[in-house]
């Protein structure tokens, strides 16, 4: 498959846009006339004498398109338009996303509604990006939500994330570093790791205090969590009591995911350390597909876990589904927000499978075929119809890459139940301050956009040996702030 780019530079936007009708395919670009045999797949894209030209050639079918470039304002989102039309009408195949290949579709839409009105707005994500009607609504729905939750950050807030990249075992779509307790090193490791964080959490709560910060959300990711024990939990959530003022926050929440790392005394220790909001993920109610992708829970044991974290007085739970997991149907996806709904968590976050290389699922070259991009899409379609007339609205939304048929991850929730931490990080509105390995903390100025990034170490083990260096790197937090208020 050859990708030509001639007289033009787009070759970044062209190429990902030709990966979305062939994910699997290797895409060769070349940036002269090739002379490959007529058999190969061919998508040459030219801009010549102020005219664009598109010409496809796909199992012995061609089309070619021309357009002059005079008075085009955008050269770039006109070949780029004409070779997606190309591609639609030789595979049949109509991405729902259209053009658009960004993470961020809300942002994009709020920064066209300033420019030029909802309306023109709506008809340019329509027509110049060929986004379905459906993620247009859903785009704009997230939108106006994420918007007045953006209004409440204030030029003093900073939220806190706290990174504990352990789990139980790994499954087999992850790709984020987080180490099984099943290897014997990362139980070594956890004593020391939980020690040197309670340092990192001082220092750096020491620095918002002396900022005057006004901490809003605390999240702590993973990883699961609640891998650790009771104990080591509370003397994580004590160093946080101590180091920060807590008296402004407005949401303290704990991924407690994985079912089988919850306990009762855990969830009396979260509650009691000042924690407001769990999640609790069951990704399916599938036993079989939970099996398949290397959770070894049931989902009985979800259901239980819920039912304890309520009677230990949660009122605000989140619960996570993926949408194509290896061995689901869209039926089984949709007896699993069914059930969901029937537990009434106050939020339901909707993801779309990711075959990461990094994931187990990546590493035994499993594809992200179109067939099982448009079942995703079905599921996804069921779960939006079924959320939002159950007094579920969406709010948060965001893509990334590999995922079936390029969809969206969506998170829904009841009114007033919306998770600020994901908006306040999605969209960069304040400081968020990260400890632990991996953790990235991303300094934003007060009253401006500007934003400075601080990288922990990625793995356990090198945070535990660097940590010094990463104490050094947090220093950078006072003369940022002195350069910018
Ligand atoms: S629980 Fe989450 S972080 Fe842990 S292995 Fe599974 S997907 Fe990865």
């Amino acid at each position: 498959m050859i990708l030509e780019i001639l007289g033009h530079s787009y070759q970044y936007e062209l190429e990902k846009l030709t990966r979305l009708f062939f994910p699997n395919e290797k895409i060769r670009v070349v940036y002269k006339k090739s002379d490959a045999a007529e058999t190969e797949p061919l998508f040459r894209t030219e801009i010549r004498e102020n005219n664009a030209y598109v010409f496809c050639c796909l199992d012995g079918k061609a089309l070619e398109q021309t357009v002059s470039l005079k008075d085009v304002e955008d050269p770039e989102l006109q070949i780029a338009s004409m070779l997606f039309r190309t591609l639609t009408d030789l595979t049949g195949y109509q991405p729902k996303w259209g053009l658009l290949t960004g993470i961020r579709p809300s942002k994009l839409l709020l920064a066209l509604q300033a420019e030029m009105g909802e309306e023109n707005a709506h008809t340019y994500f329509l027509d110049r990006f060929f986004v379905s009607e459906e993620k247009t609504a859903l785009t704009e729905s997230v939108a106006a939500r994420e918007e007045s939750i953006i209004r409440t950050s204030r030029p003093d807030s900073c939220s806190l994330y706290v990174s504990i990249p352990f789990c139980p075992t790994r499954c087999s779509y992850c790709s984020f570093v987080s180490h099984a307790m099943t290897a014997a090193t990362a139980k070594k490791l956890l004593p020391d790791y939980v020690a040197l964080l309670t340092k990192e959490i001082e220092k750096t709560g020491a620095y918002a205090k002396s900022l005057g910060l006004r901490l809003e959300s605390v999240y702590f990711g993973g990883g699961t969590p609640t891998t650790l024990s009771a104990e080591q939990l509370g003397t994580l959530l004590s160093a946080i009591d101590r180091a920060f003022d807590l008296s402004f926050v407005r949401e303290y929440t704990v991924e407690a995911g994985r079912p089988d790392t919850i306990t009762r005394e855990k969830l009396d220790t979260l509650k009691s350390g000042g924690v407001t909001r769990v999640s609790i993920n069951p990704q399916t109610f599938n036993d079989a597909v939970l099996r398949e992708i290397g959770r070894n829970h049931t989902s009985a044991l979800t259901e239980s876990a819920y039912f304890e974290a309520r009677s230990a007085g949660f009122g605000n739970i989140n619960m996570d589904f993926i949408a194509g997991l290896p061995m689901d149907t869209p039926d089984s996806f949709a007896a699993s927000v069914d059930r969901a709904i029937l537990l009434n968590p106050e939020n339901i976050t909707v993801h779309t499978l990711s075959v990461k290389r990094a994931s187990n699922l990546g590493t035994q070259n499993a594809k992200v075929e179109r067939a099982s991009g448009l079942a995703a899409d079905r599921m996804l379609g069921y779960a939006y119809q079924k959320l939002t007339a159950n007094a579920y609205h969406p709010y948060y939304m965001y893509r990334q890459s590999k995922t079936l048929g390029n969809l969206e991850n969506t998170g829904y929730a009841k009114a007033g139940y919306e998770c600020i931490y994901n908006i306040f990080m999605m969209e960069e509105c304040h400081t968020v301050f990260a400890v632990g390995a991996g953790a990235v903390t991303k300094l934003k100025s007060p009253h401006g956009k500007e934003i400075e990034r601080i990288f922990n170490y990625k793995y356990p083990y090198e945070y535990i040996s660097g940590f010094e260096e990463i104490l050094a790197r947090k220093e950078k937090i006072l003369p940022f702030y002195e350069k910018y208020t």
